[in-house]
């Protein structure tokens, strides 16, 4: 049983039949500010920050040094039921909702990055789409692995295939009842540690995108080899590899959902992943204003704290603003898919905004340490570093620009 579930047990039942917390379940979440969360959801975030605080940040730089998680912490996680927070709890899950999972990410964003998107993309994309269409066996066999211990890497982008995902050249050839799968994917994040690859691949390439198809990989499977991680300017601890697949033999039963719809379903994920992103972007910035603030209240320049300064009051005003419309930004996104709206355009919008602000924020923060900002002894130069992908994964600035701006066409069409 994992920690959240132990704490949503021991409520009171009082409060849990009552009517005031089912206004507020995660199915019919309270219509209030978009920063006021039903009591479940509370609870996991606050949850979440006390992991983050206590098991996570004394060790983030080693991580960051040794370019890899703490096996430890990757436990914790699971144990703490952050690997399986949308997972029903019949399959050993959490059985929390989608704004839990975006509360968990900016959470431990506050602290690390790189874990941050470890919990982003095992609960987004990989647990996301085994719920959604995976078949009674795959759930049975894969989702309370996946809550409990087996780490889950997406398998998109390619050498030659980024921004536009669906030219990918990943081959999988039906043999018999098996699929043979032979290519390389790039930059795919976790990969050091997945013990499960969600590999999309072309099935049938003179179909073009609708041949891609899902496919479950296991770590062991003959012809599968990760290579060594990226040297990357931030999120050290993730690693980043190249996975190849080398005549990789998979049973048909491992085709995730509909044969020629993994075109469908990665854009999909990618829409819910980017609400993820944005979590990420905001907790990490608002980790760096953290623990920047206090220094200017405390750093005396001209015999008066620098934070007295006006125009060092107006920039801090500034950037706290512009993170705030940035959460606001993802949090709404995050209630759009609870509320199963239409949430592309928002998603985009989230993803863009929290990502380019997440970037000034950090490097703002630099500015108001001085010196100071700019040596490793102290967290900001890292949050900066770790936030620049956030522009280029799960779709770059250019590609959400293109997104809204085909939504804004429609409507004034
Ligand atoms: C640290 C890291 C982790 C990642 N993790 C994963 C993962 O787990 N799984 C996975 O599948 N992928 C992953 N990626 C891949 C990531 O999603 C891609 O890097 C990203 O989509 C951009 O693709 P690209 O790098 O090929 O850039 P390109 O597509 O070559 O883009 C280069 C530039 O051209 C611009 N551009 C391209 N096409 C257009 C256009 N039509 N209009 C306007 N501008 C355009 C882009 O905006 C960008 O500025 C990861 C990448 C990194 C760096």
């Amino acid at each position: 049983m994992n920690l959240l579930r132990t704490i949503l047990r021991k409520l009171p039942r009082k409060l849990l039949l009552s009517r005031e917390f089912h206004m507020c379940t995660p199915l019919r979440h309270c219509s209030g500010p978009l920063t006021q969360f039903t009591d479940d959801e509370i609870i996991m975030k606050d949850a979440v920050a006390k992991l983050a605080k206590e098991e996570i940040a004394p060790i983030v730089r080693r991580m960051e040094k040794e370019g890899k998680f703490d096996d430890g912490v990757v436990q914790k996680l699971f144990e703490n039921g952050l690997m399986g927070i949308e997972i029903p709890p019949e399959y050993g899950g959490t059985g929390s909702n989608f704004m839990t999972t975006i509360l968990a990410i900016e959470e431990v964003a506050k602290v690390d990055a790189s874990v941050a998107v470890l919990v982003d993309i095992h609960n987004t994309l990989i647990n996301s789409l085994t719920m959604k269409v995976g078949s009674k066996e795959q759930k049975e066999k894969y989702l309370p692995k996946l809550a409990k211990n087996l780490v889950g890497s997406f398998c998109l982008t390619e050498p030659n295939s980024g921004s536009d995902a669906f030219s990918l050249k990943t081959e999988a050839k039906k043999e018999g009842n098996d699929y043979i799968i032979n290519g390389t994917k790039m930059w795919i994040s976790n990969s050091d540690i997945a013990g499960v690859f969600l590999v999309f691949a072309n099935a049938n390439p003179s179909a073009g995108y609708r041949g891609i198809t899902a496919f479950f990989v296991d770590k062991e499977s003959a012809g599968l080899t990760v290579a060594k991680p990226e040297d990357k300017m931030g999120l050290k601890a993730s690693g980043t590899c190249m996975v190849h697949f080398d005549n990789v033999k998979v049973p048909e039963s491992n085709i995730l959902g509909e044969y020629g719809h993994g075109y469908k379903y990665a854009a999909g994920l990618l829409n819910e992943g980017r609400v993820g992103i944005g979590a990420q972007m905001i907790g990490l910035a608002q980790g760096c204003l953290d623990a920047t603030i206090p220094y200017t209240l405390e750093r005396k320049q001209f015999g008066k704290e620098i934070f007295s300064f006006q125009s060092m009051q107006h920039q801090i005003a500034r950037v706290a603003t512009e993170l705030e419309c940035a959460r606001l930004l993802v949090y709404n996104a995050a209630r759009l898919v609870e509320a199963k709206k239409d949430f592309v355009k928002e998603a985009a919008m989230a993803k863009l905004v929290a990502s380019e602000t997440a970037l000034k924020v950090t490097a703002k923060c630099i500015d108001f340490m001085g010196g100071v900002g700019f040596t490793t002894d102290f967290p900001q130069e890292k949050y900066f570093r770790d936030c620049k992908i956030g522009t280029i994964y799960e779709g770059t600035s250019n590609m959400q620009l293109t997104t809204i701006a085909k939504y804004l066409r429609k409507e004034y069409s």
